[in-house]
This record gives structure tokens, C-alpha cells and sequence, in this order.
């Protein structure tokens, strides 16, 4: 069992400020990033306008033509927010949290990408002069004529193949490290799509001022995946240097890996966030895998704790102490910075009660104020510590044990006969007032969503995070 630590000194930009302060600045950073998405929309449509697109829609070979530049436009927009929605750009990440910043990118992805796809068939179509059947040869025409083209089909086919393997149907049957390798060559894609627009896009043709600005806008979202996806974490993992301390048997199946390394007290994780880990033990250390921390971090160690599902999680439970450990992130919102009431209540299932037991410890609350809903079907992880908790802060511990007692409830078989609402707001009768966090598998977590709401929590106080995207 983990000794509970003193939390260590807090990053500048974790300190609480009144209860609702962070909360209330990344909504508006997700409303100004929003803003800016459609600004630029607006923008480039400004540009087809003012570039005779609507005057062009009189005729059918010029409307196929303005309309392909329009899709064309919009399209690229979207890729360069879709660039700067991975790039992991704090202000992003915090203000969004990963897994939500990953469903924008998956909206995002498939609109630009069918976008491009009718900006491809529209413009080929309006140099075919309107006449379908001649659109294929005019297409190679194109392609091997106009300056950039080769590149952009080239670009296509990369963006082609990371869109058709994240197909919800095609990603339930490829491996995540495979997927995750293929989805890298969108980078690729974005890069070889470019230059044609800048080369032959009457736009940018007509103005510098307008090439200049794309330039520039490019160049900024190729300077933040740089930047936050390659330079931070190396600079961090060469500050921190982690190393594996200590591996210990919690559960059947189930490890927690004890971390030491360098300068720790000013690691930047918050309790409940994740990272992405590799093991440098093996072959096959390369591939990542997302664990969330299951101790508040201090200045002496982190600690996570992993249940063996598959090949890369099998492996924790053979790590040897001294094993050097690379780590991306900090990633997730499932902290205290997206809190704004004094009382919470962590709600936990399976081995997704390991972010809510950081929080469990790294929360500031009164006695009283917390409450831990623990579900599980066998045995509790981390009981004694919970206990510690209940002991030393005022925690109050819930325990729902057993199986599921039905698919559409999130509660054990012990709860009765009562609804989920019912259950829940006998066990916490203010759970209105409460924000309230949420871990678990995808379907279970909705369960709690949906009778949260019904027992009176708003959205905005429901901070939900699943082990699975
Ligand atoms: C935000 C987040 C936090 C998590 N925290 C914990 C934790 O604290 N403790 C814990 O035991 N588990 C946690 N998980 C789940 C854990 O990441 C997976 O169980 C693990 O990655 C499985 O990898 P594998 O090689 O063992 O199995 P595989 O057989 O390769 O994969 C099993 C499942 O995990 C998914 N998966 C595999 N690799 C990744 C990846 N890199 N990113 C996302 N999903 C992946 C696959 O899609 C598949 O559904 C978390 C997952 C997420 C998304």
C-alpha cells in the first residue's frame, strides 16, 4: 500500500482558483477556438466570393468549378484544424481534454476529407467541361500537367487510406499500433496536398497577401506538432529521466508500477490525468500505451496501475526495477482545474477507479464533501488506501459490488430493485450540487451519465472519462 504523500508544489497553471475559475477560462477557450475555426471558414469564403465564385454559378462548367474551388477551400481549413487538434497544444488540451479533442478530430476528419473527395470529382469535372464520361482522362491529364498535382494525388491516396482504416468498422479490426502507424501517414497526406493549391488555386494565385497568410497558417500548424508533439516530450523525458522502481501485484492481473526519477516535485501532472507510456524493455517498446496516474505525484514518485488486457499491458507485470520509461503528456480533463463546486463525487469502475483514487488524495475538499462510489465485480482495488482516505480527509466510500444487475444499469446486483437515479441519490442525496467525475468502461460510463442527469447534474458538471477511443 501507498503511503499517502503531501501533495507536491503545484504547476502554476493547476493552482485552483476560485472554484470554477479554470473551468470557466476553458470554456471560453474551446468558444474562441470555435470562433476561429469558423473565422477562417468565413474567411475562405470570402475569398470565393470576392474571387467571382458566385458570379461563376450561372453556368454548369463554371458552377462545377467554383463549386470545386469552394469544397476545395473549406476542405483545406479543416485539415489545418484537424493538424492543430492533434498537435497537443496546451491551451487545447487543457481546455478540451483529449478524448474530446479526439471525437472533434474524428468530425472534422471525415467532413474535410468528403470535402476534398467533392472537390476532386466537382473541379475535374468542370475541366472535363462538364462531360462526365470524359472526367477520368481529363483527371490524368491534370494530374500529370499542372504543377503540384502528382504530389496532391499522392497526398490523396495517404489521406485516403487514414480515413478508410479509422472507420469505425475497419478499426475494430486492425491492431491499435497497426491503425496507429497508418494514421501517422495523414501527416504525409496534408503535407504533399498542399502545394498544389498554392501553385495552381486561382485564389492564391490572384493575391500574395492571401498566399502569404495560408503560408504562414500552415507553417504555424506545422511548427505546433513540432513543437508539442515532438520537443516537449523530449525535453521533459530528458528532465524527468523515469525509471521503474518497483512493480507490485494489486489484484489478479492487476500491477501497479512505481516510478522514481528526476526533479519530480515540477513533474506536470495533475491527479486524474494520463500519459501515454513506453517500456524501454523490449523490442516492441516503441508502441505507447494511455495509463492514468493511481497516486497523487510527488516529489519522491508517480505510480500507475495497469490490468493486463492485452500484449502491451500483459508485459507491466514482468517490468524490472531500473527499467527507463519514456512518457508523453500529461493528457485529460478529468481534474481538479475542471471543478466548480466545493463537493464531488468520484464514481469508478473496475480498474477505472485509478484516476479517481489520485483525485480521491489530490482534491482539495472538506471532510464530508467527497463521496466515492466504487463499483467492481470481485474485489476492491485499492480498499486500504480508500479507507486511509476515509480515515484522514473525511472521504466517504461507497461500495456497489457484483456483476452488472442489468446491460442498461451501471449498478451491482445489490442495489435492488431501485432505479440508477433512485440508487444514486440515496447514496448521495446532493449530487446535484456536486461535480461529478466519472471512469469506467464506455457503455457503463454512459449509464452514470444518463442517470446523473436524470437525478439533476448539468453536463457541464459531469466530467467522464473511458478507457477506450
Ligand atoms: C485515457 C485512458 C486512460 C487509461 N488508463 C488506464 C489505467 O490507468 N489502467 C489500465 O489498466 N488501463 C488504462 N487504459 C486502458 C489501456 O490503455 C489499454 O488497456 C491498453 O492500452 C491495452 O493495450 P494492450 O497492448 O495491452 O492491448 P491490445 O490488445 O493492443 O488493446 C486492447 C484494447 O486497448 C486499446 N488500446 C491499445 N493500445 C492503445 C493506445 N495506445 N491508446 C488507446 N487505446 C489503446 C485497443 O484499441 C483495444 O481496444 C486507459 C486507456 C485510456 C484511453
Amino acid at each position: 500500500m501507498t503511503a499517502l504523500a503531501e501533495p507536491h508544489t503545484r504547476h502554476p497553471n493547476t493552482r485552483p482558483q476560485t472554484a470554477g475559475g479554470w473551468a470557466r477560462f476553458d470554456a471560453g477557450v474551446r468558444l474562441s477556438a470555435g470562433a476561429a475555426l469558423w473565422l477562417g471558414l468565413l474567411l475562405v469564403s470570402y475569398w470565393w466570393v470576392t474571387g467571382g465564385g458566385v458570379q461563376a454559378l450561372t453556368g454548369w462548367e463554371s458552377a462545377l468549378m467554383s463549386t470545386g474551388r469552394l469544397t476545395g477551400l473549406v476542405a483545406s481549413v479543416l485539415l489545418l484544424a484537424q493538424v492543430l487538434l492533434m498537435a497537443r497544444i496546451p491551451l487545447l488540451e487543457r481546455a478540451f481534454g483529449q478524448d474530446r479533442l479526439a471525437r472533434q478530430h474524428r468530425l472534422v476528419g471525415f467532413t474535410s476529407f468528403n470535402l476534398m473527395l467533392a472537390h476532386i470529382v466537382l473541379i475535374t469535372w468542370g475541366y472535363a467541361a462538364g462531360d462526365l464520361a470524359a472526367t477520368p482522362g481529363t483527371f490524368w491529364q491534370l494530374t500529370v500537367d499542372y504543377p503540384g498535382m502528382l504530389l496532391a494525388v499522392a497526398g490523396t491516396v495517404c489521406l485516403v487510406m487514414t480515413v478508410v482504416t479509422s472507420v469505425k468498422a475497419a478499426r475494430r479490426r486492425i491492431r491499435y499500433e497497426s491503425w496507429h502507424l497508418l494514421h501517422l501517414y495523414a501527416y504525409l497526406g496534408v503535407g504533399l496536398a498542399l502545394p498544389h493549391q498554392l501553385w495552381t488555386g486561382q485564389e492564391f494565385l490572384a493575391s500574395t497577401a492571401t498566399t502569404v497568410f495560408w503560408w504562414t497558417l500552415w507553417a504555424a500548424s506545422a511548427g505546433a506538432v513540432l513543437v508539442w508533439r515532438l520537443g516537449q516530450p523530449i525535453a521533459r523525458n530528458l528532465r524527468h529521466r523515469l525509471r521503474v522502481g518497483a512493480v507490485v501485484a494489486e489484484a489478479e492481473g492487476v500491477y501497479s508500477v512505481y516510478l522514481t526519477g528526476h526533479d519530480l516535485g515540477r513533474f506536470p501532472a495533475l491527479p486524474g490525468q494520463f500519459l501515454g507510456w513506453r517500456f524501454l524493455d523490449r523490442p516492441g517498446w516503441t508502441r505507447g500505451n494511455p495509463y492514468s496516474l493511481s497516486a497523487t505525484p510527488t516529489s519522491r514518485g508517480l505510480r500507475i496501475t495497469v490490468k493486463a488486457l492485452g500484449d502491451n499491458s500483459a508485459r507491466i507485470a514482468s517490468l524490472r526495477p531500473g527499467t527507463r520509461v519514456l512518457f508523453e503528456g500529461p493528457h485529460g480533463r478529468l481534474t481538479e482545474r475542471a471543478r466548480t463546486r466545493p463537493k464531488v463525487a468520484l464514481i469508478g469502475a473496475g480498474v477505472g477507479i485509478t484516476p479517481l483514487r489520485a483525485l480521491a488524495e489530490g482534491l482539495d475538499y472538506a471532510p464530508g464533501d467527497a463521496v466515492v462510489i466504487h463499483r467492481y465485480a470481485d474485489r476492491p482495488l485499492f480498499d486500504a488506501e480508500f479507507e486511509a482516505l476515509a480515515h484522514r480527509r473525511g472521504l466517504r466510500v461507497v461500495h456497489s459490488p457484483g456483476h452488472r444487475r442489468a446491460p442498461d444499469s451501471w449498478l451491482g446486483a445489490g442495489a435492488g430493485q431501485f432505479s440508477d437515479a433512485t440508487a444514486l441519490r440515496a447514496w448521495i442525496p446532493d449530487i446535484a450540487d456536486r461535480d461529478v467525475y466519472v471512469c469506467g468502461p464506455e457503455a457503463w460510463a454512459e449509464s452514470v451519465r444518463r442517470s446523473a442527469v436524470t437525478a439533476g447534474v448539468p453536463n457541464e458538471r459531469l466530467h467522464i472519462e473511458n478507457f477506450a477511443w
